[in-house]
């Protein structure tokens, strides 16, 4: 699908060339598709046109994966104590700067038995889209090694700022025998205050296996966090991290 799509764009100005005599129109509307088959899947969270994403993963019995977004912050020893006291397990998708000023809260994350992934090293959240293969590359390599040095494992998961990827971050995270992670359900944790609210927009995404994203660093951040984990736990559901073997594209 994306060699499809990239052909498609690249081959769009000549064919707008060769139409534009013919029928303006056509070829106005061949540029615009072109355009949008480009932007659809860059801009759209967990659409799988450049590539495979993770939303899912394989279970048995009623298991969640909590992916937590953007730390490490100052809210992250509450957050551990909190995830400790639900005895709730979760991957923490950092960035890759703010653990290198941290690295004792990184340290302190896979000491308690939580994963440590790869958010990126500045987490460029209006430009990643954009971003050439350069500036990309850069910013999983950064976070990376950062992580890689602080827990001496290299990350394997990948997830991208705001979850726009790019017809470059594939074949960048391939090389590097990396996975994109994207989630079932998001509840706009990292603007929306209101747990209730942020709850309602999950709940419509929760099955045996889905993978949740929440944000920390917010002041309503372990409020939230708190509340979602309860209602979940209340619904008989546990949180574990699943390994690379269980990972699912599809539902
Ligand atoms: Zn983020």
């Amino acid at each position: 699908m994306r060699r499809a799509i990239l052909v498609f764009a690249l081959a769009a100005p000549l064919i707008v060339i060769a139409l534009w005599r013919l029928s303006p129109g056509a070829a106005i509307s061949v540029l615009a598709l072109s355009h949008a088959l480009l932007l659809y899947p860059t801009l759209r969270p967990n659409v799988q046109w450049l590539g495979p994403v993770v939303t899912n993963f394989h279970t048995e019995g009623r298991e969640l994966w909590l992916t937590i977004d953007d730390g490490p912050t100052g809210d992250t020893l509450a957050l551990l104590d909190l995830l400790e006291r639900r005895k709730a397990k979760a991957t923490f998708f950092v960035k890759g700067k703010l653990a290198l000023e941290n690295p004792g809260l990184i340290r302190e994350m896979v000491a308690r038995g939580h994963s440590v992934a790869n958010h990126s090293q500045t987490h460029p959240s209006g430009s990643f889209w954009c971003l050439g293969p350069r500036r990309i590359a850069g910013e999983i390599d950064a976070c990376n090694a950062e992580l890689a040095t602080i827990t001496g494992i290299e990350p394997q998961w990948f997830r991208a700022p705001v979850g726009m990827k790019n017809p470059f971050v594939h074949p960048i995270l391939d090389r590097r025998g990396m996975t994109l992670i994207g989630w079932s359900g998001r509840g706009f944790d990292a603007t929306m205050s209101n747990a209730e609210g942020v709850l309602r927009r999950l709940m419509p995404h929760i099955y045996p296996g889905a993978v949740i994203v929440l944000h920390q660093g917010r002041e309503w951040s372990l409020r939230v966090i708190e509340r979602v984990i309860a209602e979940m736990q209340d619904r008989g559901y546990e949180f574990v991290i699943p390994d690379q073997s269980r990972l699912k594209t599809k539902r």
